[in-house]
């Protein structure tokens, strides 16, 4: 298209996108779109398709490391809201806040997704990864993701099974990655439910209480996620970040016990369907990378790029940092797990811009 030609849809050029991702990092969309209404994803798609344009769709920024070039293509920044229903059948737009629609759900006494307080982020980014935390993913309370089907050009609904999950993972990033708009989820969820007390240091803050209650153990988990920089908080200094930026590998027993063998030490398990999983953080801080670890900067004095003083999963920018330093930092600390354990790490946010050369 010429670049004198006005922009239909409310599409705006050169939007640049740091501000709407948690890292703050990243250069300009070339075209972007807010989508607060449903009915504007067809006419958005078709004008995409007609200009061969690729289609990105942003939710909360909050699993996404954007290139320094930003993104040659139309950005769908997801902004649906909207909640209805009662617990066992309450639908949540998918540009809703996520840890505000959690909040909602824990003062109505409705349990199910209470141990993922504190997720950044919006209800429609939550199927995509099959967010998890503290014993709870929220593939467990899901009953229907509803999207726009770019192949067929229509709007699903898709259930349980037709969404695939699994570890981080489901139908919509790692069978069919991009094919489907999420628009709206619907849960069922227990009213006046018993929490979830699955992850050991909750069952430890709980062991004397005689029924915990949902507010409770949500704001237990956001003190905890607070304690691990996992809390977005405006005056938090490790904020910027992009969470765990590495997934926690599942392994074989075998695998694990050379692991023992090769550090000395065994890691912590935990026994998944698929295999053993090991804290990536562990392996991380044995392969050399502590907490806190923050290479210096090229001239000299402290470098804009390095790992949270509280975990060492979660690759922070402290302030000014390029993609390509986040880059280059991941790089070497998964090199190096592999080079001392044989365990290969997988990145969790998704890349956005990058070659694929370029990508982990
Ligand atoms: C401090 C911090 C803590 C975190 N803790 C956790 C945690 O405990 N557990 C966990 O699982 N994750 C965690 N995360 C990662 C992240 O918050 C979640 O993955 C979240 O669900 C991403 O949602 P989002 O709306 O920000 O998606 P984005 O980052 O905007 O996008 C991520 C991916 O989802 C896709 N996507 C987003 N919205 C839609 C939609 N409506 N339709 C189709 N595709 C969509 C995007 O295209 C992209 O591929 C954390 C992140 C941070 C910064």
């Amino acid at each position: 298209m010429q670049p004198q030609e006005a922009l239909p849809l409310g599409i705006a050029a050169q939007v640049p996108l740091a501000p709407l991702t948690t890292l703050g990092i990243g250069g300009p969309a070339r075209f972007f779109a807010r989508v607060e209404r449903e009915e504007h994803i067809p006419a958005l798609m078709a004008w995409a398709e007609q200009q061969a344009m690729p289609v990105f769709v942003l939710g909360g920024g909050s699993n996404l490391l954007v290139a320094d070039r930003g993104y040659d293509g139309l950005v769908l920044a997801i902004a649906l809201r909207g909640i209805h229903g009662e617990a066992e059948a309450v639908t949540a737009a998918a540009g809703e806040p996520w840890d505000a629609f959690v909040e909602r759900c824990v003062a109505r006494d409705w349990a199910g997704i209470e141990c993922l307080s504190g997720i950044p982020g919006t209800v429609g980014g939550t199927p995509v990864q099959n967010v998890g935390a503290y014993g709870q993913e929220v593939a467990e309370t899901i009953v229907a993701v509803r999207a726009w089907d770019r192949e067929r050009r229509e709007f699903v609904e898709l259930d349980r099974t037709a969404s695939r999950f699994g570890y981080r993972a489901s139908l919509f990033n790692r069978d069919q990655p991009g094919r489907f708009i999420v628009t709206a989820v619907r849960f069922r969820l227990q009213p006046g439910g018993a929490p979830a007390l699955r992850y050991a240091e909750l069952q430890r803050r709980f062991a004397s209480a005689a029924r915990p209650s949902l507010r409770g153990v949500r704001e237990a988990v956001r003190e905890i996620r607070r304690g691990k920089a996992m809390l977005i908080e405006p005056d938090q200094a490790e904020s910027h970040s992009a969470g765990s930026f590495f997934k926690n590998p599942i392994v074989t027993e075998a695998q694990a016990e050379a692991v023992a063998a090769r550090a000395g030490e065994s890691p912590p398990r935990f026994a998944t369907p698929e295999g053993v999983k090991l804290p990536a953080a562990w392996l991380i801080e044995r392969a050399g990378f502590p907490r806190g670890y923050r290479p210096p900067a090229p001239g000299g004095g402290a470098g804009r790029v390095g790992l949270s003083s509280r975990h060492a999963l979660a690759i922070v920018n402290y302030g000014g940092a390029s993609a390509a330093e986040v880059a280059a930092l991941a790089r070497r600390i998964r090199d190096a797990v592999a080079a001392c354990f044989g365990i290969p790490l997988a990145p969790e946010p998704v890349w956005l811009g990058f070659d694929p050369g370029e990508q982990l």
